[in-house]
């Protein structure tokens, strides 16, 4: 069998790779770090993490990422079982020590008879002799290979901002001011509900924050940067200061379900919370605090959130650019590229968001890829799965048609949730009788959609999932 060529050995990559050879296709995996850096990625491991250590909720029965990990796990994916197998205690989220799972991905693909790693970048259009090709690429697709592909497709591309969060050296945190709890107490693998390191804020400390965020100096904008649209899941916190002085105080600073232990009877008016970043647990981040302020404004700034005053940062925020494609125009539902079908897509280039969906698109691309060289017919995962949903997103399955000027012209990068599944019918009471609503009925229409999706999966997988087992 002619082997498939995988560009890019990041999260996607890894899993496209690792899918199609345990499928029996023979795979070459070319990875350009560390003949060529990025300017994000500080190793030279395959699925490094370039910001955050967490991969969300593993909360597979009312939460859309939950569910994703959780049919990924069925699918035999190398991501979700190097993830779980470097878990950290981080409350109902499945947070992962990076070094250790980028190790575990690395030791797994090199081991694979199937798979040869060439080191090295793919510095334009792959050659023609290439039959069949999956460009994982990522947010920071190399330019030289970018141009080639911008050159075939004829689109532009577009362009966000993402930031990094800043991550502090445990010793430097003052813990006569903050302490450890998990939001609601609930219990993650640790067990205990406290798995996060809290910083109080009174009121006035967060105005004075808040003040001091619009008065800091961010990283200036080049030319090409002008005018680009943030992605609302990864805004600076400055941004999100701009946008209103209690933005924070209702997105990543929010005060509810933690209690300070000092003084249970005043509720803290904001809260910084630190997840823990390394298995030795000196690491942690500043969750959701990702930023484009300049090196020398950082520390100061966030040096005024209490018990972090001597705090030190083992890594400043950032700015970087992401990439991605027009998909639904572009990709047809197996992901190859109309305009040169021997050339596929998967990852956060094709307009997913996140690690696991960037993975579970690997996933995908590597079973299509193989399936089509070993002469099977491929069939894409039903729409009322997680994969499903998100192919269905990215490749325009279910929305408006790309002629229409709907849709397609406004494809924008998304994380997996609810929102993209197909409506499922719930009881219109609860078991006690009553009507469902608010709340209670939002938790019913989720668990249908896993239970549906979970049913799915296993149909779909069929016969191979039953032969893992
Ligand atoms: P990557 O993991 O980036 O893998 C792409 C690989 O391709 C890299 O190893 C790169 O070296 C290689 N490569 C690039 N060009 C070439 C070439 N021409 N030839 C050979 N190899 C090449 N998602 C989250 O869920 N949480 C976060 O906290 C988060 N933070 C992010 C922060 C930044 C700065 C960026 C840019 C993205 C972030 N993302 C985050 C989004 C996204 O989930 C990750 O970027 C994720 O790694 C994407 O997976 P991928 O496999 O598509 O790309």
């Amino acid at each position: 069998l002619q082997p498939i060529h995988v560009i890019g050995g990041g999260l996607a990559g890894s899993e496209a790779a690792w899918q199609a050879a345990n499928a029996g296709v023979p795979v070459i995996l070319h990875e350009m770090r560390p003949t060529r850096e990025t300017d994000a990625h500080k190793t030279d491991g395959l699925a490094e993490l370039v910001c955050s250590n967490s991969f969300r909720s593993d909360d597979a029965e009312t939460n859309a990422v939950g569910l994703l990990h959780e049919e990924m796990r069925r699918a035999g994916s190398l991501i979700m079982a190097a993830g779980d197998r470097h878990q950290l205690p981080a409350g109902g989220a499945l947070a992962v020590d990076r070094e250790g799972f980028s190790a575990d991905v690395t030791r797994h693909i090199h081991e694979h008879p199937l798979i040869t790693v060439e080191r090295g970048e793919i510095a334009g259009m792959p050659p023609e002799d290439w039959d069949s090709v999956i460009i994982a690429t990522g947010p920071l697709t190399s330019p030289a290979l970018s141009e080639a592909i911008q050159a075939l497709t004829g689109e532009s591309e577009l362009a966000f901002f993402d930031a990094i969060a800043p991550i502090v050296f445990r010793d430097s945190i003052d813990f006569d001011v903050c302490w450890f709890q998990s939001r609601y107490d609930k219990p993650g693998p640790s067990g205990t509900g406290a798995d996060y390191i809290n910083c109080p804020m009174d009121k006035a400390q967060y105005d004075a924050f808040i003040d001091a965020l619009l008065d800091a100096e961010t990283v200036g904008f080049k030319d090409w940067e002008k005018d680009t649209p943030y992605f609302d899941g990864c805004l600076p916190i400055e941004e999100m200061a701009a946008r209103g002085r209690e933005t924070l105080r209702h997105g990543p600073m929010k005060p509810t379900g933690l209690t300070n232990p000092r003084d249970p009877d005043t509720k803290p008016y904001a809260v910084v919370q630190l997840r823990q970043d390394n298995a030795l647990g000196t690491l942690w981040n500043m969750v959701g605090f990702q930023t484009k302020m300049r090196y020398g404004e950082q520390t100061g700034v966030l040096r005024m959130i209490p018990g972090l005053e001597n705090a030190r940062f083992a890594r400043l925020g950032g700015l970087h650019r992401n990439t991605f494609l027009n998909s639904p125009k572009l990709l047809d539902e197996t992901l190859r590229l109309r305009a040169c079908p021997r050339l596929r897509f998967a990852g956060q280039i094709t307009g997913v968001e996140g690690y696991v969906e960037s993975a579970a698109i690997g996933l995908l691309t590597g079973r299509f890829a193989a399936a089509e060289r070993l002469g099977k017919t491929i069939t894409p995962p039903p729409a009322v799965t997680a994969m499903g949903a998100l192919l269905a997103h990215i490749t325009g399955g279910h929305i408006a048609a790309p002629d229409d000027g709907g849709g397609a012209r406004s494809f924008q990068p998304m994380n997996v949730n609810f929102g993209l599944f197909p409506p499922v019918e719930v009881p219109r009471t609860g078991e006690d009788g009553r009507r469902l609503k608010g709340k209670a009925k939002s938790l019913t229409r989720k668990k249908a959609m896993s239970e549906r999706a979970l049913q799915a999966i296993d149909a779909w997988l069929g016969p191979a999932r039953a032969a893992a087992e």
